[in-house]
């Protein structure tokens, strides 16, 4: 299907002659407006398949590309950029640098997934739109979301003692994202919680942050869910050739050695 949308057309492809008579007819100016064809050459014919090997996005062969999706988004609605419905053709066409061009809206879904209720084809947009934004991060596009470090900063914690401790979620997702570990909400927040909780529990919170309490034997759990989480991180990475991409790398790091060894 083609890109039928007008918004989409990129400003610097339309062509407008100021001055411009055919024929001995007045052409100028709008009336002479050409939209110039773009050339793709980049094809990445994995993509598809790379974003469907990444939670969220394995429906995405079933898009049908009615567009319900994106006349249902929250975001679309503020953002006509942002459009799930034209993302799913680019990743299905393995139209990378196209898609490369919105790489920094596409983690803005907020995931209310009102898009998910309107797909009459079960394809999960609001899953789609996370897989894309996680591969566009692996392939080193963009640098993580501040939603992907919570993630981190929250999983690891949980992983480790079996429990979520507030305050240094809130600390390691400041650390995460380069903010002030001190914030005038933050000290706001404090202020009323001193003066409306009961000591006890502003002494348990208090306590809980400095010893770092764990479930009783978490450690079988711990184990168990760390040997899932890297047997996925290991699949995710060769279904993306992420292995090969690093060995690259290397590779070319060690050329200017090696050219100055000889
Ligand atoms: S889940 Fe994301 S893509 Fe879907 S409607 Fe909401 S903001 Fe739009
Ligand atoms: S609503 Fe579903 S089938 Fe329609 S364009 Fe969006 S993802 Fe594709």
């Amino acid at each position: 299907m083609p890109i039928h949308e007008k918004h989409l057309i990129r400003p610097e492809n339309l062509t407008t002659h100021e001055h411009l008579v055919i024929d001995g007819v007045d052409v100028s100016g709008h009336w002479s407006t050409f939209i110039e064809s773009r050339v793709v050459t980049d094809y990445n014919e994995a993509m598809q398949d790379e974003i469907a090997a990444l939670p969220g996005g394995e429906y995405i062969h079933r898009c049908w590309q009615c567009g319900s999706c994106t006349n249902s988004c929250t975001v679309n609605a503020v953002n006509p950029d942002f459009n799930p419905r034209y993302w799913i053709y680019l990743i299905r066409m393995g139209m990378e640098s196209e898609l490369l061009r919105d790489k920094d809206i596409i983690w803005q879904c907020v995931s209310c997934n009102k898009c998910t209720y309107a797909c009459p084809r079960d394809v999960v947009p609001e899953g789609v739109m996370k897989a894309t934004a996680h591969w566009l991060e692996l392939k080193g596009h963009t640098k993580p979301s501040p939603s992907t470090v919570f993630d981190e900063v929250f999983s690891d914690q949980v992983i480790e003692t079996g429990m979520m401790e507030e305050t240094r979620t809130i600390l390691g997702f400041f650390r995460g994202t380069g903010q002030p570990l001190v914030q005038d909400w933050l000290i706001e927040m404090v202020k009323r919680m001193i003066a409306h909780l009961p000591v006890g529990w502003l002494m348990h919170l208090g306590l809980s942050t400095v010893l770092r309490p764990r479930t009783r034997d978490w450690s079988r759990a711990r184990d168990a869910i760390k040997e899932y989480v890297a047997e996925q991180e290991a699949k995710q990475h060769q279904a993306l050739g992420l292995d090969r991409l690093v060995e690259m790398a290397r590779r070319e790091a060690e050329q200017p050695l090696k050219h100055a060894a000889e």
